[in-house]
């Protein structure tokens, strides 16, 4: 696996295996890669001749009280990892390479000015977004990708990116992939490695009410405060959560439900101590 470090050889790289007629597929992360981004990788090597991933923790994205120093870092894993999944390159640059003005700061940003962004996470990271389809759409420039792969995980972070590709005309195919859990529920996500060992048995109630509130809507509740009513009460039950927030939204646009039809998103973050986790689940109800 090539490991590429400058935006000059990523592309001379991917000029190459275009004049060679292959497709191109691109993993946006952020490192300290688990099973959760390797199903992505997986999910581009059958869909396309070469997989780029990117290793990169984006200063935009996070807000000034945000853990970008602490955020888990180890290059040298998450290789092991990409190349073990058949990755072909890993773009693994510096902060100065993608922000050139220093200080991981820039005066250009994409930005979706509708309500979608302030929704669920937007509501407690007003930046977050911008930061994410700045950091996307330079990936996607720098790239210039087929096929693009992103985790329903973030279920609003794959919305909005479909939203962006289709409002900046980017002839790029977003492929969204099922979240990958522990054995025992919890989704996977590089955060869980804050967790010390009751905070780690706490985090379970989070997948523990997107299971339960699934099942309800399985079974026919219909009505969306009911359902969020039933799900902060199971989270509210555990000592050491704090719910951010518990929302029933349209999978499209985010807007809020009354009533659970169509493409629905139940999404949540919750603090367990001082980490922030979130975990969804996502269903096509008849109407
Ligand atoms: P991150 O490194 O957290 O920015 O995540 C990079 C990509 O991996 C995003 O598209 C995430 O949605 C996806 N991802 C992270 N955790 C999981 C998971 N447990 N299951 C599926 N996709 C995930």
């Amino acid at each position: 696996m090539k490991v590429a470090r400058t935006i000059k050889e990523v592309r001379e790289q991917v000029t190459e295996w275009k004049k060679q007629g292959l497709t191109v597929g691109l993993v946006p992360t952020m490192g300290y890669l688990h099973e959760g981004h390797a199903s992505l990788v997986d999910k581009a090597v059958s869909m396309c001749d070469r997989v780029v991933a990117s290793d990169f923790v984006n200063p935009t994205q996070f807000g000034p009280n945000e853990d970008l120093e602490s955020y888990p870092r180890d290059f040298e894993h998450d290789c092991r990892l990409l190349e073990e999944h058949g990755c072909d390159m890993v773009f693994y640059p510096s902060v100065d390479e993608m922000y050139p003005d220093g200080g991981g700061k820039t005066d250009t940003y994409v930005e979706i000015l509708d309500d979608m962004p302030k929704q669920l996470c937007g509501k407690t990271r007003p930046i977050h977004f911008r930061g994410v389809c700045t950091v996307v759409a330079k990936l996607f420039n720098i790239v210039l990708p087929d096929k693009a792969f992103f985790g329903q995980k973030d279920a609003q972070q794959l919305a909005i990116i479909k939203r962006m590709v289709r409002d900046m005309s980017y002839g790029i195919e977003i492929v969204g992939c099922p979240i990958v859990r522990e054995e025992d529920g919890l989704a996977k996500s590089s955060r869980n490695t804050y967790l010390n060992e009751e905070e780690r048995k706490a985090a379970l109630v989070l997948s523990k009410a997107v299971f339960a509130g699934k099942k309800m809507v399985q079974d026919g509740e219909r009505s969306a405060d009911k359902l969020v009513e039933a799900m902060k009460e199971i989270i509210s039950k555990e000592p050491m959560a704090k719910i951010d927030y518990v929302s029933a939204v349209s999978g499209r646009d985010m807007s809020t439900l009354k009533v659970l039809e169509g493409e629905i998103l139940v999404a949540m973050a919750v603090y367990i101590g001082k980490t922030r986790l979130i975990d969804n689940f996502m269903m096509e109800v008849e109407k």
